[in-house]
């Protein structure tokens, strides 16, 4: 077995990826949520790394030519930029390219799905180029939070987690800002400008003033943006049917990849609210807790005194974290909403509540099928007219939530759709998303019989 094991392969899976030092290094950012990416890289440029967004989606041949095709599509997606932008690099660069100058940045997360096996799977892929072996690859990783110790200085890490949580609050208002107000608006084109101009603002704020941590300034900021686009929605368009898209968060993210989605939705008749990505962050941190939770009981039965003190400790220390994102997150939804009535965000209390009231699921089986099954039941509480359960195909988590979801959401009488994509074009999936847009839009017919006004 010893002859034929290559060990330093698997060695480089510790060795080449891991949390390194990022100062100093150009960041490879792969383009996941539009609004996010880039106020992340901003956050890092903060803090003097020069952290860039690659193009995302133009290297999918490569991605695909690099893998078996079993592998999840958004790991043939994101294996494709990194390749496609260091070939770019490379050629721009000539002789003078130097792969100890970057690198990639990809997070993983622990328990049973894939996504934590990506950055092995494309370290073994960059260590088939010769050229691209000393690019590092830089996670963050569920298993501890999101912890950006080891990736920035000690004095910095606390500071640019604060900084990175509250911009990915305002990614997220910006989304529900241009989602409540572009179905609406009298002059076509002109809500994607004002938010265009906005992020192009909050990601200066933050790349000058980041470390200072300006949220005052990047919450008036988003107050600004809703007000403006409150002022470009024509008034006289009738409500259109409320669509809740729950899901793969890359897929859901990832306009490419879901081929326009939600621009389709709203083309063809629809509004619609995506599942923020801080529901993701706030799910990470529960997560963390509740096993923080379960090591304290287990400590305290078996008198492990010394380990039970530290535990408490880091409990105590998280929750405390948890409560200040809350605080954050209410903060800038509230400046929003004081001009447009966006959707408010749900928590991950509320959704597990509505796991536990309708016996569907259950935390502790953990993945994103927690959050989108629970989420999707919010939705309909919340007076939706249509779920979508956008997800890659084959997807481990997306598949139970569609098992799950379809009946119950008969049941209720709410219309459902499962969209998986793989890349290909599909030429009844139009037709299938213009069917469920007319079923929303009757559903919104008896909504409004049963609750007039
Ligand atoms: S959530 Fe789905 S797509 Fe993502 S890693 Fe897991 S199985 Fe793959």
């Amino acid at each position: 077995m010893g002859d034929i094991v290559n060990y330093s392969v698997f060695s480089r899976f510790h060795s080449e990826v891991g949390k390194f030092n990022l100062k100093g290094k150009r960041l490879l950012i792969p383009d996941m949520a539009p609004f996010g990416a880039r106020l992340l890289a901003s956050c890092f440029r903060a803090f003097d790394v020069d952290a860039v967004v690659m193009e995302t989606y133009r290297g999918l041949d490569l991605g695909k030519a690099y893998t078996s095709g079993k592998e999840c599509f958004p790991c043939q997606i994101t294996l494709g930029d990194i390749l496609l932008h260091l070939k770019r690099e490379k050629e721009r660069l000539g002789s003078a390219f130097d792969p100890n100058r970057y690198v990639y940045f990809l997070p993983e997360s622990d328990g049973p799905c894939r996504f934590g096996m990506y950055n092995k799977l494309q370290r073994l892929v960059l260590d088939s180029f010769p050229e691209f072996k000393n690019v590092r690859i830089a996670y963050l990783s569920t298993g501890d939070a999101y912890s950006t110790e080891g990736i920035l200085p000690e004095e910095d890490a606390s500071i640019f987690r604060k900084l990175a949580f509250v911009s990915t609050v305002a990614a997220d208002v910006m989304d529900r800002i241009t989602w409540r107000a572009r179905p609406y608006e009298s002059r076509k084109g002109s809500v994607d400008q004002l938010v265009r101009e906005v992020l192009a603002h909050m990601e200066k704020v933050i790349e000058a003033r980041g470390r200072e941590l300006p949220f005052g300034e990047i919450f008036d900021l988003l107050g600004e943006a809703a007000r403006e686009a409150s002022n470009l929605v024509d008034r006289s368009i009738p409500r259109k049917p409320l669509i809740g898209i729950v899901g793969e968060i890359y897929l859901r993210t990832h306009p490419a990849s879901n081929q326009g989605l939600i621009r389709k939705i709203e083309e063809y008749g629809g509004e619609v609210v995506d599942a923020s990505l801080v529901e993701w962050i706030s799910f990470v941190s529960y997560e963390r807790l509740r096993k923080l939770g379960r090591e304290i009981k287990h400590s305290w039965n078996i008198k492990a005194l010394k380990k039970l003190k530290e535990l408490a400790r880091s409990w105590a220390s998280l929750a405390l974290e948890v409560a200040w994102q809350n605080l954050r997150q209410y903060q800038g939804y509230r400046r929003a909403l004081t001009h447009l009535d966006i959707e408010p965000d749900h928590t991950v209390w509320r959704i597990e509540r509505y796991l536990k009231r309708y016996d569907l699921f259950s935390f502790e089986i953990g993945t994103e099928a927690a959050l989108s099954i629970g989420g999707a039941i919010a939705y309909v509480a919340e007076g939706f007219n249509g779920i979508v359960n956008v997800f890659p195909f084959t997807c481990m988590p997306s598949t139970i939530c569609s098992a799950i979801l379809k009946p119950i959401l008969q049941r209720l009488r709410i219309p459902f759709i499962d969209l998986a994509y793989d890349g290909s074009v599909q030429p009844g999936r139009d037709m299938a998303i213009r069917t469920f847009i007319y079923q929303a839009q009757q559903h919104q017919k008896q909504q409004q019989k049963r609750h007039p006004g």
